[in-house]
């Protein structure tokens, strides 16, 4: 008897064990787990995905685990186009460019970028290298950079760190940037920054690309860099029919930057920057000997776990499986526009835009479903969803029950 129960009195100590290991000594840090657990069950108001079974990065961890990495520096500093920091994911890295850039139109072999630590870092990056590039062709005088009123702050906090003057151009009704606006604003004596927002933050407008440019043909400034803040439609927008809209040989834009956490589901901030190798050449590249790499790159140490999540999702969900992502989330965005319009909810939503605007519900259902709130001087107090993968009809319905609830 004595020697049948001692395994199994082990194995009953040892999952006990386990257990406590996984709470940890903290009630601060234990609330915290439970608080985005809870959240993440209705969340409606920000771009990101809540995850059933991991989403697109199911097994990711598992295999961490197994491969001994959990617990490991992952860290690619340096450029993923140069020579390979020794313990760097930078081939793969590459790899992930080298599937997502040819997605935006960029010709084989005529591109360069890196996995970003977010939108913000890939915004950086952009607005940097085009104030280097202008500078590169027109010497001696500043650029200016434009961004609509509507663009994500992250554009104006940039400039402001990079010392680039800005003028901000107004928006129309939609959130987008008015080309007779942009015509006013727009020196032909110095060098133009144009920031094109693909899918703003609160609206989703999308700036008319092809309206700007005609005006910018026009006005014709010394030396123009366009870079495009597509955080959050820039990844489902090349699954879809429109994805002219963020293909480079159709909009003739320099560098694109792109959220990872956003449409591509990733758990952890991150993103893409892409850019032409023409733009790449135009930058000084700093040279430390000890990395044994061009550095042009702002950040030194960068993940070299989020490389590997984005390669995760290539290989388990491909081309394939973002299709039917980014279409589903376009169908479900109608949906809900349409759920709206039937009970005469006033809600606003663009073309191609998966964000709907609407007129602010109660606090109890702001706060029950996450939601963000804005507020736009034509229509007053708002609330926003960002329909992502998880938004799908169930919730929607849920959402619109409770809408009908307060209804007067
Ligand atoms: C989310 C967002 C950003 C900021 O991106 P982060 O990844 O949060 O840094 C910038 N621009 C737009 C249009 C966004 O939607």
């Amino acid at each position: 008897m004595k020697t049948l129960f001692k395994p199994i009195l082990m194995v009953c100590l040892c999952a006990c064990a386990c257990n406590a290991a996984a709470q940890a000594p903290d009630e601060k840090l234990n609330e915290y787990a439970s608080h985005i657990v809870a959240q993440a069950q209705q969340l409606k108001g920000y771009p990101v995905v809540e995850k059933q079974r991991g989403g697109n990065l199911a097994g990711f961890y598992e295999w961490l685990q197994e491969k001994g990495l959990t617990y490991m520096h992952l860290n690619n500093a340096g450029d993923p186009f140069s020579e390979n920091f020794a313990v760097s994911s930078h081939p793969l890295e590459r790899d992930v460019i080298e599937f997502f850039a040819p997605l935006y139109g960029f010709e084989p072999g005529k591109f360069w970028g890196i996995v970003t630590a977010s939108g913000t870092d890939g915004n950086n990056h952009g607005i940097y290298f085009g104030e280097k590039y202008l500078e590169n062709l027109v010497p001696d005088i500043k650029p200016i950079a434009y961004v609509s009123r509507e663009s994500h702050y992250s554009n104006m906090r940039l400039c402001d760190l990079q010392n680039i003057e800005v003028r901000l151009i107004d928006v129309d009704d939609m959130g987008r940037m008015r080309p007779d606006a942009l015509r006013k604003a727009l020196d032909p004596k110095r060098p133009a920054l144009i920031i094109f927002s693909m899918g703003s933050t609160f609206m989703g407008a999308i700036d008319d690309q092809d309206a700007l440019n005609k005006v910018i043909d026009e006005v014709k400034p010394i030396a123009v860099y366009r870079h495009v803040d597509a955080a959050l439609f820039g990844g489902y927008l090349p699954f879809t029919k429109y994805s002219d809209m963020v293909n480079i040989k159709k909009c003739r834009y320099n560098s694109i930057a792109i959220s990872g956490h956003k449409f591509y589901g990733i758990n952890t901030p991150c993103g893409l920057m892409i850019t032409t190798d023409e733009v790449v050449k135009a930058q000084t590249s700093f040279r430390p000997e000890y990395l044994n790499s061009n550095m042009f790159m702002i950040n030194c140490s960068r993940s070299a776990l989020n490389p590997l999540k984005f390669y995760w999702i290539i290989k388990n969900v491909g081309i394939e499986g973002l299709s039917r992502q980014a279409n589903e989330l376009l169908i479900n965005t109608e949906y809900l526009k349409a759920e709206l319009d039937r009970i005469g909810w006033p809600a606003w939503k663009s073309e191609m835009s998966n964000t709907i605007f609407f007129r602010r519900p109660s606090e109890e259902v702001i706060t029950k479903h996450v939601l963000a709130r804005g507020y736009h001087a034509k229509y007053g107090d708002l609330a926003h969803i960002v329909v992502m993968q998880h938004v799908d009809r169930e919730a929607i319905d849920n959402f619109i029950a409770d809408l009908l609830l307060e209804r007067p």
